[in-house]
């Protein structure tokens, strides 16, 4: 679905990525491993079109996609999770998922005045879509909750449930786990497995938590440096010599 060919971002002379090949099969779920420091991130945001890159090439589904901006990438299906933002946190978590860019229909001042019954309508089929999303990552009983006390695994629950109210393909996931408790880390796994296998959602997953990584995700591809080391499966990258290498040096 996405090949990325020889990317580069560098700041000033350093080269954060420097060079990084890599394909991202459609269906997969793919780990981004690699000790800190290593360009996960970067090239992430990159490709979710964050940042520019300073050369290289990406391409989703055979169309050039190098250097587009998130909202056009989102409209192709490619979205990058977020934090939730500041100004979200005192809505509620359904307020939240309905508040999706893509997920309204765009409305003008004109259609507001003549069209009332459409627009009941299709806010009706917005809180159902959004009650299905929370059905679907089992957080019903959170609905009316302000998205600001959540905590840290709930947040990322719904940071992936604000993909779930538009047509994603393919979903990039920046370190899902972190300070995240193994039962709600579990229930995210869950979510992610399903999603895939029920609505084909391709996934690119950061994540350090190893177990993690191992019980939903193949291949996994290891950068360090800027570079993609190896590719495989957990277990081959953690036999890889080279991958060992960097991650005992540093
Ligand atoms: P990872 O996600 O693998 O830990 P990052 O992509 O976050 O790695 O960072 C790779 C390197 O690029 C780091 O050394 C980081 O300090 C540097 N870096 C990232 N963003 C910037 C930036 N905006 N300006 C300067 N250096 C940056």
């Amino acid at each position: 679905m996405i090949v990325v060919e020889n990317l580069h971002r560098h700041f000033g002379g350093f080269r954060a990525v420097d060079g990084a090949s890599l394909r991202i099969e459609t269906g997969s779920i793919t780990g981004l491993i690699g000790p800190n420091g290593a360009g996960k991130t970067t090239l992430f945001n990159v490709i979710a079109g964050v940042l520019k890159p300073t050369s290289g090439k990406v391409t989703m589904a055979g169309e050039e996609i190098t250097g587009l901006p998130p909202h056009e990438l989102f409209h192709k299906g490619l979205l990058r999770t977020f934090q939730i933002a500041h100004e979200f946190s005192s809505m509620t978590v359904r307020e939240n998922l309905m508040m999706v860019p893509g997920a309204q229909r765009g409305e003008t001042l004109w259609e507001t005045w003549f069209n009332r019954r459409q627009i009941e309508a299709d806010e009706r089929a917005l809180l159902a879509k959004a009650d299905e999303v929370l059905e679907f990552l089992t957080i019903s009983h959170l609905r009316d909750e302000k998205a600001g006390n959540l905590s840290g695994g709930q947040k990322k629950l719904l940071e992936l449930g604000r993909t779930m109210m538009v047509d994603a393909k393919i979903v990039f996931l920046d370190e899902v786990g972190a300070g995240v408790n193994r039962t709600l880390l579990n229930t995210i796994g869950d979510a992610i497995l399903r999603l895939n296998k029920e609505r084909g959602y391709t996934f690119v997953v950061i994540e350090h938590d190893m177990d993690f990584i191992g019980k939903i995700c193949d291949p996994v591809i290891c950068m360090a440096e800027g570079k993609v080391l190896a590719e495989g499966t957990l277990a081959e990258i953690k036999a890889n010599e080279q991958v060992i290498e960097a991650y005992l040096g540093t």
